[in-house]
């Protein structure tokens, strides 16, 4: 039976070429899941359940452009610490043991109930299990996300190099005790992972009815060796999959290219043939401007990750540089220890203020157009999935989410656009649509039971601190070495300086 939808006289931010991030008075009609039809007015037909649009902004959903599901456990626990230190104690490396499946699915619910009710609808999930990822923990993360009826780009997120070698400064800095407990890790075989990951692509080809992919997540340049990095690259061109990856997120990282490539990541990674159309770095703060054009000319995004910068203290993006160089630009949360949050009207409002104090040229600063259109179409843009969803267009998904101007967030009622930026931060959301299927009606969500997936998580919180705090003592006792190792690479020179943001848009 035809499943079929009349939003009737809404006030609609389109995200389209067209009208953008403008607010029009428009009805949308949907079938079978597809927007078929959009007008100033268009006339009830059988089949159609109506949906009053009236006091309602309706607007595609939010794109996650990068995220980790794992860190679902973690938020909340860790403060004032640099990137590769927060890692050590977010993302042990000594004395792992896998977790169940179970709970990674609690967790997958966790982190999908928190984005649809912030308004996303699509996840970009880098899923980073440790020691390493089973088929059953990637089954259990899919299940979730099918069930709870998200769209998400979901990883197999891999290193394939030693530990240690993953800096260049860490070697020297250990004592050696520790550095032959880390010696002693297991690494991944490149082949083993390269089998996994196209098996995985096969496996989970048309999840969902196709609202589920999997993705290719090498980790960094520096944390996998050249052939799982063109071996990725292999899989991702053969099965049109994104190729998620970290890059110069930090200062040490800007340094590490230096000490292991002799050039810049951007440069290591062009040189290796990876960049294109399916690549979407995380971060890319610590780029030159040569590496920006880099990035343009091949098509490669980026995803911006304004809250988890500044509380890792990575870096300010050259937001403005990347735009007027016509790179494409996601937003994401990144994951829920490094920024605490899987809400993307906060990412959104934290990038349009952010490169702001960047410099005193006004015109340069983000718009309310800029970053509603880098938290839609850019992220989908950035997943592969511009022709699916970002913008409410005729063919494409429907992947909606309808505020209610009545609320609090919109009044007295001004800008929409200006109330979404900077006003709204979730609690406006009446009903969320992802591919057709409301999942969310009168703020409650319809696929799950809410209630019992924080009471679970809520009852299990002793225990699972039990094992964060015996894995946080543990790891602590490398942190001696992080920081002779963190400041080995400060002592070093870089060619751009991110931390103030200058040389983005200052006048000089
Ligand atoms: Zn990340």
């Amino acid at each position: 039976m035809s499943v079929g939808y009349l939003i009737e006289d809404a006030t609609v931010l389109t995200m389209d070429s067209t009208t953008g991030a403008s607010p029009v008075t428009r009805s949308i009609r949907v079938r079978d899941g597809e927007i078929v039809d959009i007008s100033g007015a268009l006339e009830r037909l059988d089949g159609d359940t109506v949906l009053s649009g009236r006091d309602r902004l309706v607007v595609p959903g939010y794109v996650n452009a990068h995220t980790h599901s794992w860190e679902g456990l973690f938020r909340a626990r860790l403060d004032n610490l640099p990137l590769e230190h927060w890692m050590l104690l977010s993302y042990p490396v000594l004395g792992l043991a896998p977790l169940s499946p179970d709970l990674i699915r609690l967790r997958s619910q966790l982190v999908a109930i928190e984005s649809l009710r912030n308004g996303v609808t699509t996840l970009v999930d880098d899923v980073l299990e440790i020691p390493g990822q089973t088929e059953d923990q990637l089954a259990a993360v899919f299940e979730a996300y099918r069930d709870i009826g998200i769209r998400a780009n979901i990883s197999g997120h891999v290193m394939d190099r030693p530990f240690v070698d993953h800096f260049p400064f860490l070697a020297d800095a250990l004592e050696p005790d520790l550095r032959r407990e880390l010696d002693a890790l297991a690494v991944l075989g490149g082949d083993e992972y390269l089998a996994y990951a196209r098996a995985a692509a096969e496996r989970y080809r048309d999840y969902a009815d196709g609202r589920l992919r999997f993705m290719l997540g090498p980790s960094a340049p520096q944390r996998c060796t050249p052939e799982m990095l063109v071996g990725i690259d292999d899989i991702a061109k053969d099965h049109d999959l994104e190729f998620h990856i970290h890059v110069l997120e930090t200062r040490t990282q800007a340094v590490t290219a230096g000490e292991f490539y002799g050039k810049t990541m951007v440069e290591y990674l062009h040189a290796l043939g990876v960049l294109g159309e399916r690549v979407t770095m995380a971060h890319g703060i610590w780029v030159t401007d040569s590496d920006v054009a880099v990035l343009a000319d091949t098509g490669t995004s980026v995803s911006h990750n304004p809250i988890s910068n500044l509380k890792l203290g990575s870096g300010i993006a050259p937001w403005r540089k990347y735009l007027d160089s016509g790179v494409n630009l996601g937003i994401g949360t990144d994951g829920m220890s490094s920024s605490d949050t899987a809400r993307m009207s906060e990412a959104v409002k934290a990038a349009a203020l952010l490169h702001k104090v960047t410099g005193p040229d006004y015109r340069q600063w983000p718009t309310a157009q800029e970053v509603l259109t880098a938290g839609t179409l850019g992220g989908a843009r950035s997943a592969r999935l511009g022709d699916t969803v970002g913008s409410i267009e005729v063919g494409k998904r429907a992947d909606l989410v309808f505020y209610d101007m009545n609320s609090l967030a919109f009044t007295p009622r001004n800008k929409p656009e200006l109330h979404l930026v900077y006003s709204e931060n979730g609690s406006s959301i009446e009903t969320v649509m992802v591919d057709g299927r409301i999942v969310l009606q009168d703020g409650h969500l319809t696929s799950i039971d809410e209630r019992a997936v924080l009471d679970e998580l809520q009852a299990r919180g002793p225990e699972l601190r039990q094992w964060q705090d015996q894995l946080e003592t543990l790891n602590r006792a490398l942190l001696p070495a992080f920081d002779r190792q963190y400041t080995a690479a400060m002592n070093r020179g870089v060619a751009v300086d991110r931390y103030s943001g200058r040389g983005e848009c200052w006048l000089n």
